[in-house]
């Protein structure tokens, strides 16, 4: 699996607090010049599955970059036929005058899937203008509108972001967004709900009393009512916070939540290998710079069987005890029992056979059995 990360986007969202700027020609051209050198360095002819670009907003660079960097991985790692190879877009980037005029003779979206994207990730949050606004985001509702279904003629596998908890969205503006997917031929939903962060101008407004969120019980509601409405509309639950028609799941992010390997390249990306987790200097300039401090963390054997746990319990199929005793030798029911019975009592986890998974409500509150796991 390999992460790539791009750090720049045209404006910085009000709610943001990703490693995320606005970046200008020449830095973007550096950027682009840092990662390859640091693929270049770091290839290792492994086998990938899975590629993903995200950010940031992957699509404010041109195709002519992109293509620069997909090349450098193509040459220094032996990339599946199959691979699931994604990327992150913005709906007013890929429609954008000046994407287009870049790429005369085809669209930027038409030129993604040339260079070997097959799966779109695009960063809707909403369809309600007033919202969009809100959030700061550069989009509006007709662009969004017009970008899934230009990108749904293109891809044969594309997935939408939406958000709830937004100041001033109420249940009846949440069933409007769900109602657009209707008309759509998407494969793939995640939800996020808001999360106020420090260092983002919500941050600030929340602070100042000057941010009209919901209410908790609203939020809850409006959580219930994506969870209910998603399935039947055809996109199983597969993940706390992930739907997908059949055989659409993400791939990659699957391979997070299993504890699979991973290569993560531009700044503050983070990589796994098995035992050791590392994370690239976070400062685009200093990336740049290729005065890149890796920090390493070595995952200690209770760390490892933590992870396993909580990251595995965010699938809806739950974790396996056999996987458990084959990774760790020790039985899951010796190390968690206590905590598996705890929430079992508690209606929040189920064991069936040797699969251990969430019920319906303690995906909800998922937070509170993963704090659990932590021995
Ligand atoms: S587009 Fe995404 S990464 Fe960029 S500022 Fe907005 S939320 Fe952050």
């Amino acid at each position: 699996m390999i992460y790539i990360h791009i750090p720049f986007c045209e404006r910085k969202c009000n709610y943001c607090a990703f490693n995320s700027k606005i970046g200008g020609a020449a830095e973007k051209n550096s950027y682009v010049d840092a990662l390859i050198e640091e693929i270049n360095f770091r290839g290792d002819n492994s086998e990938i599955a899975t590629i993903y670009f995200g950010g940031g907003t992957p699509t404010t660079l041109t195709l002519n970059q992109l293509e620069k960097i997909l090349g450098a991985v193509e040459k220094n790692f032996f990339v599946d036929k199959q691979a699931e190879i994604t990327i992150e877009a913005n709906p007013y980037t890929v429609l954008s005058i000046r994407n287009y005029f870049t790429t005369p003779n085809c669209s930027y979206l038409r030129g993604l899937k040339v260079l070997g994207f097959n799966r779109l990730s695009l960063g809707v949050q909403s369809f309600d203008d007033e919202l969009l606004k809100i959030l700061g985001r550069i989009h509006d509702s007709r662009t969004a509108i017009e970008t899934v279904e230009l990108a749904e003629k293109i891809f044969d596998n594309v997935s939408i972001d939406l958000m709830y908890g937004l100041p001033g969205q109420t249940l009846d503006k949440l069933r409007r967004d769900l109602d657009r997917l209707k008309n759509f031929d998407v494969q793939h939903v995640s939800i996020y709900g808001l999360e106020i962060e420090e260092g983002t101008k919500f941050f600030e407004l929340a602070r100042a009393d000057k941010l009209n969120l919901p209410e908790e019980n609203l939020c809850a509601d409006m959580y219930d009512f994506i969870t209910e409405t998603l399935p039947a509309l055809g996109f199983n639950r597969y993940e706390i916070s992930n739907f997908a028609k059949k055989n659409f799941e993400s791939r990659h992010n699957l391979g997070y939540w299993t504890g699979k390997k991973y290569f993560g390249f531009g700044a503050g990306a983070h990589s796994f290998d098995g035992k050791l987790r590392t994370s690239n200097t976070r400062d685009v300039a200093t990336y740049i710079e290729k005065n890149i401090s890796v920090v390493e963390e070595v995952v200690t054997r209770q760390a490892a069987m933590e992870e396993f746990c909580f990251l595995g319990l965010r699938i809806v199929d739950g974790i396996s005890a056999r996987t458990f005793e084959k990774n760790f030798g020790e039985n899951i029911f010796d190390v968690f029992g206590k905590v598996i019975d705890k929430n079992r009592r508690l209606g929040l986890l189920e064991v069936d056979g040797e699969k251990i998974f969430l019920t319906t409500r303690g995906m909800s509150l998922g937070n509170e059995v993963f704090a659990d796991f932590l021995l």
